[in-house]
């Protein structure tokens, strides 16, 4: 399978590692949209967060602990969650991401 986030995972392309744990990793967005911009992965491979979800809640709850874990020691006094699902709704690296935004006040609705 040629993935990129799995290419990460396995140590053959680098990342900014924020945080690790069995199961999640957490590194920098290589094009942060905000100054915080961190993307928590399952280590094990599925193309979204509907696919985890069905296969692995225990994967998918870990990235919110521990996207708010990394939340806690940046210090954001507030943070954003999102999964995008599909190329239609942005979507470009087909192996589930949540990208924990934050360090500026965000807009809503995004757009
Ligand atoms: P999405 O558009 O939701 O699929 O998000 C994919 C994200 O991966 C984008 O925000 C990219 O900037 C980010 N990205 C792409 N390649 C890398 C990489 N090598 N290291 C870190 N982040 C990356
Ligand atoms: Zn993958």
């Amino acid at each position: 399978m040629n993935c990129l986030f799995c290419a990460i995972v396995a140590g053959e392309i680098p990342a900014s590692t924020v945080m690790e744990t069995e199961r999640v990793l957490a590194f920098n967005d290589i094009n942060p949209q905000s100054p915080t911009h961190v993307l928590v992965i399952p280590k094990s491979h599925y193309e979204n967060v509907a696919e985890l979800s069905k296969s692995d809640p225990v994967s998918l709850s870990e990235l919110f602990d521990v996207a708010d874990q990394i939340a806690s020691k940046n210090a954001l006094t507030g943070y954003r969650t999102v999964f995008n699902t599909g190329a239609d709704a942005g979507q470009t690296v087909f192996h589930a991401h949540l990208h924990l935004l934050g360090g500026r006040a965000l807009q809503w609705p995004p757009g």
